[in-house]
């Protein structure tokens, strides 16, 4: 027997790797699978140029065995095996990798890539096993060997018995202790669903025997167990698929298979990039926003696969938070398999692949709009105040990759069209984007300020989401026409005499001094029609964006500057004038009153409903 020590820093970082590296203890099975692949495909390799191996695929697979009794579980392959040296060299050396090495040497096939490249994987056995054994058999060497080792302290390595030619990695599972509990490497179910979950696209049979209880033949109550041999992965990625192999109910199963949604996804699109960064995608947009979506619960991500191995379950790196809403999985050969977290945040090629991804989410919504409108407006009922919302976000940073997409009703279309169809159908002399906001499209197209803007035969898209104002705001103009609220006080279509005569400002004034600081001001206006009243707001803040901000936690008490407008050619406006001269008492109750029912008519609560009524009655 040989006995060796681990390197000196080997001894470091095992204890780092056995601590720290993986967050999950259940990846070491992963781990091992993987290198178990590897060495199969080595040997394909080899084959390549070795006229002495047949690669028959069937000879080649990878089994998981259990033993309770012994507490061991045991990742079998009939791979390329190692010889005595290389036992040592790699199995003694953390951060040594002879994979890497080989797929250096070797010109590797499309799809045929070597996983491993960072020499620290094996080392993951010792999260959840005292001594790990490993039996190996080189391909071309009649001698196995066996290494052992139990940590830190070092391994040996003695010769052993082997028929075929593979590797057999023995771990002699940790007792369970006060916190944890490693029995459950131990049940079979447990481990077939572990392999279904992160290795269930590697592309040998992974194996196990399955042992169920079962009817006795023959008999009608009698069980027996029969245990069977069972392939458990499904070995072939439907992204690795060619595409026209596939239909669209592959890609339906897929979406249901993966939990990605109950719905029946709008679109899915699954590409293949080639070039500086490989990476193969399969990407949904979903029907139906998920109960959470608007909350913060919601955690947004794709799948990630390094060559067909799971390395995280939802990558919130790979999307947007406007595209949060996107689905899918992400697979690249290109990425490291034992990379952490944090690692993978600033990961360069993670950085690519994200941006390749975010324009193809914006190619597919845009074909989306302008081929099948239906669709769009079904996920724009979903999804729409996420990029709404994205347009506001990062102070516009990302405005321009969104603006048109966003889409908006229109009074004169009566449907939703786009900012680009608006400004295309401008009338000449139309100088702005108008738009009104209100809690719903029947609610907006009865206020006041919009039928005079429809009057002018111009078109106002109406908002009747929270977010609608906030994002136009920030996106400010839209092929250098601006913006306009119709409830904005700056509005002049041309034709309003304001009624500047002395005793119309008189009585404005007074007016006012009843209000207080309720308004800012009380003015005349000729724009309107049958109302007698409307309220305006003066500068950035609008009455629509008061409502929201006072709604929020901490909105505090938010106020737009409003004013007051009164219909000059109405009849309630000589009745105003007429109180004014002989009843001072009469102003100050009309004013009240027509001050509230502005209110009303915006949609803003009464400051006191009792007293409003009280005051009905009066006149009454
Ligand atoms: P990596 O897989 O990143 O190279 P590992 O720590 O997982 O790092 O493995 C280290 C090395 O040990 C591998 O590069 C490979 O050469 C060798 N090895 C591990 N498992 C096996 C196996 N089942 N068959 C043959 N070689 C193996
Ligand atoms: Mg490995």
């Amino acid at each position: 027997m040989e006995k060796y020590e681990f390197k000196a820093e080997s001894k470091r970082l095992l204890d780092l790797m056995i601590n720290s590296i993986y967050t999950n203890k259940e990846i070491f099975l992963r781990e091992l699978i993987s290198n178990a692949s590897d060495a199969i495909d080595k040997m394909y390799y080899r084959a390549l140029t070795d006229k002495d191996i047949v690669f028959n695929k069937d000879d080649y697979y990878i089994k998981v065995l259990l033993d309770k009794e012994n507490r061991t579980l045991t990742v079998k392959d009939t791979g390329i095996g190692m010889t005595k040296e290389e036992l040592e060299a790699n199995l003694g050396t953390i951060a040594n990798s002879d994979s890497y090495a080989f797929k250096q040497e070797h010109e590797l096939e499309d799809g045929y890539d070597i996983i491993g490249q960072f020499g620290v994987g094996f080392y993951s056995a010792f999260m959840v096993a005292d001594t790990v054994t490993v039996i190996s058999k080189a391909y071309n060497s009649d001698q196995a060997y066996k290494w052992e080792s139990s940590g830190a302290d070092g391994f040996t390595i003695t010769p052993a018995e082997r028929e075929e030619t593979g590797t057999s990695v023995i771990l002699k599972l940790k007792e369970a202790s006060e916190d944890e509990n490693y029995d459950e490497f131990l049940d079979q179910y447990r481990i077939r669903s572990l392999i279904k979950k992160y290795s269930d696209f590697i592309r040998y049979p992974i194996k196990m025997d399955i042992t169920s209880r079962q009817l006795k033949e023959g008999s009608k109550d009698e069980y027996e167990d029969i245990t069977k041999e069972e392939v458990i992965n499904s070995m072939v990625p439907i992204w690795r698929k060619n595409k026209n192999e596939l239909t669209e109910k592959d890609y339906h199963n897929f979406y249901s298979e993966k939990h990605f949604g109950f719905d029946r996804p709008l679109k899915y699109s699954h590409i293949s990039v080639d070039g500086a960064i490989r990476f193969n995608a399969i990407l949904y947009i979903p029907r139906e926003a998920p109960f959470d979506f608007y909350t913060k619960d919601y955690e947004k991500g794709l799948e990630l696969y390094s060559s067909g191995v799971l390395i995280m379950n939802k990558c919130g790196d790979l999307l947007p938070d406007y595209f949060s809403f996107v689905k899918g999985v992400v697979d690249s050969e290109d990425l490291s398999l034992n990379i952490s977290r944090e690692i993978l945040q600033h990961d360069r090629q993670l950085k690519i692949i994200a941006k390749r991804i975010e324009s193809k989410i914006k190619d597919e919504l845009t074909s989306l709009l302008e081929n099948e409108r239906d669709k769009y407006e079904d996920f724009f009922k979903a999804f729409g105040q996420q990029l709404k919302y994205g347009i506001y976000d990062n102070f516009g940073m990302n405005k321009d990759t969104l603006k048109d997409l966003i889409i908006f009703y229109s009074s004169k279309e009566k449907k939703m069209i786009t900012l680009k169809e608006y400004v295309e159908n401008m009338a000449e002399d139309q100088e702005y984007i108008y738009y009104a906001s209100g809690e719903s499209i029947e609610r907006i197209d009865k206020l006041p300020q919009v039928s005079f803007v429809k009057d002018k035969g111009y078109d106002v898209l109406y908002f009747t989401d929270y977010i609608d104002e906030f994002a136009i705001k920030m996106l400010h103009s839209y092929d250098d026409k601006e913006f306009q609220s119709v409830s904005s006080s700056d509005l002049d279509l041309g034709e309003d005499d304001k009624a500047k005569d002395e005793d119309s400002l008189e009585l404005f004034k007074v007016m006012k001094d009843y209000l207080k600081d309720k308004v800012k001001d009380v003015r005349g206006t000729s724009k309107l029609k049958e109302h007698a009243v409307y309220l305006a707001s003066e500068g950035e803040l609008s009455i629509e964006m008061e409502k929201v901000l006072n709604q929020m936690p901490e909105g505090g008490d938010i106020k737009a500057d409003k004013i007051l407008e009164i219909n000059i050619n109405h009849k309630v406006f000589e009745n105003l004038k007429n109180a004014y001269k002989d009843d001072k008492d009469k102003l100050k109750l009309f004013t009240n009153l027509l001050y509230n029912q502005a209110l009303l008519i915006e949609g803003l609560p009464l400051e006191d409903p009792v007293e409003f009524t009280n005051n009905i009655w009066k006149l009454l």
